[in-house]
């Protein structure tokens, strides 16, 4: 059999083994380029399939090949570049949806998180934009790098999704972290910070817990309100905050609301917050999601028409993230095509993320993606089994739902058999552990949400 046959020959047996849809997407432009020595090299059309392919379909491929030939001994993926620069030129229906999901997903290689930090790098006030909606906020942050603790404590920076409140407040960070390498700065999601106390509760060192707050000079804690209603957690951060608001530590705050508006937040927290300066971000205006657009495209070291710029500066504005997005689309075919797409092209590129804004995932869709990406059955997932092999792709969904969608324990608890709430969790807490050091975990955790996000 020569490698042709051969894959072919896997292809043939793959389709049996998986949806349809699944084979479309993840086997469609894949060959082997070369078989030598036992070591079978498959080109894959992009990174993302690459990624697919060896983490989750890797082993059934290596089956079967090996049953095809025994002297199969390893399976390596390979991008062909020849993929990508397509000698003919496509029209956008030609261009698979997927390749441009993935290339585009790809267009923001996250840089490192900093250990001891937590900040990212790549939120910093250079990249930042400024406009009237935000020009308070920034003006606060400024202040703050200029004179940590003496200017505004607590800042308490407020907006809606994707409006550059994550971004900000690690500027803040990452500044203060540039100009003042002694002092010591921790941002944390409230939900980290949550099930931090949560932990050493559970752990009896909350005494240990506390006194690493003690000795910080920069908190940051992004989105509080899902404070909302966890008592014990914002009871000790009233102590934490105390102590450090004391010692004029610097203390910075984001949330999706203002203080008033979160529900279920001590009396006591409140007023804190309102002691020092609250700022808000609006939503950007048409001239600054331009100046947006155009700074995002510089960075990508790509440009594009001023009628394609406008068109989507026109069309969406709302959401900061969803610009960039639609700016990663444009940019990935650009890429896959060698040329700009035309304003005709653009908009059927861009029809989904304008016209239904809801790339919404539900819970039914992190289910499906679950089951799929660990090769289960729905009803197996959500089952009563107690199989060891569901286990752990249970546990995943149950922490994504709560991760991504916020959904309450019991809630997830009923929607996996009627479980106990304390069973999610259990799954919830497990997971979010293993994450912080299991680097396949995060990304299999992440292939599901992207996959999750396309049903
Ligand atoms: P939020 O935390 O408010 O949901 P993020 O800070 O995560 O929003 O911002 C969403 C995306 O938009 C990020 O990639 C961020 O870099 C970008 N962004 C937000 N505001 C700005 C801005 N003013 N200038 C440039 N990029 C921004
Ligand atoms: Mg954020």
């Amino acid at each position: 059999m020569n490698k042709e046959e051969l894959w072919q020959a896997l292809l043939a047996q793959i389709q049996f083994n998986i949806s349809k849809a699944s084979f479309a997407t993840w086997f469609k432009g894949t060959n082997i380029i070369s078989a030598k020595d036992g070591e079978i090299m498959v080109s894959v059309p992009n990174n993302f399939s690459k990624e697919w392919l060896e983490n989750k379909y890797n082993k059934i491929i290596f089956k079967i090949l090996h049953n095809l030939d025994g002297g199969v001994r390893e399976v390596k993926y390979n991008v062909l570049a020849s993929h990508a620069a397509a000698p003919e030129i496509q029209s956008a229906a030609a261009v698979s949806d997927n390749a441009i999901s993935s290339i585009s997903q790809l267009d923001f290689p996250e840089l490192k998180v900093d250990k001891e930090t937590n900040l990212n790098p790549r939120y910093t006030f250079d990249s930042f934009i400024v406009g009237p909606f935000n020009e308070l906020a920034h003006a606060a942050a400024l202040a703050i790098v200029r004179s940590p603790g003496q200017a505004y404590n607590p800042l308490f920076v407020y907006g809606g999704v994707g409006l550059g409140k994550t971004h900000l407040v690690q500027s803040i960070g990452n500044e203060i972290f540039q100009k003042f390498p002694e002092k010591k700065i921790r941002y944390m999601s409230s939900e980290k910070f949550t099930s931090g106390i949560v932990d050493s509760i559970k752990n009896h060192d909350i005494e240990k817990f506390k006194s690493f707050y003690k000795n910080i000079d920069l908190l940051i804690i992004d989105d509080i309100q899902f404070l909302a209603g966890k008592e014990k957690t914002q009871e000790e951060f009233f102590h934490i905050f105390n102590n450090l608001y004391e010692k004029n530590k610097q203390i910075v705050i984001s949330s999706d609301r203002p203080p008033k508006a979160i529900s279920a937040l001590e009396e006591r927290l409140r007023s804190r917050f309102e002691g020092g300066m609250i700022a808000d971000i609006s939503l950007p205006d048409l001239e600054t999601r331009v100046a947006i657009l155009k700074a995002k495209a510089q960075e990508k070291k790509s440009s594009f028409s001023a009628e394609i710029i406008e068109y989507i500066a026109t069309n969406i504005q709302r959401n900061i993230r969803e610009l960039e997005g639609a700016l990663n689309r444009i940019n990935a075919y650009q890429k896959l095509n060698n040329r700009a797409p035309d304003i005709e092209t653009t908009k059927m590129l861009l029809k989904n993320a304008i016209f239904s804004p809801k790339k919404i995932i539900n819970p039914e869709k992190i289910v499906k993606a679950t089951a799929f990406f660990f090769d289960l059955k729905e009803a197996d997932l959500i089952d009563v089994s107690r199989k060891k092999e569901i286990v752990k792709p249970r546990q995943v969904a149950m922490y994504l739902l709560r991760n991504e969608l916020k959904c309450s324990f019991p809630f997830i608890g009923r929607k996996f058999g009627g479980k106990d709430h304390t069973t999610a969790i259990h799954a919830y807490n497990k997971i979010a552990k293993e994450l912080e050091k299991d680097e396949n975990l995060a990304e299999e955790i992440s292939l599901i949400k992207e996959q999750a996000c396309r049903l």
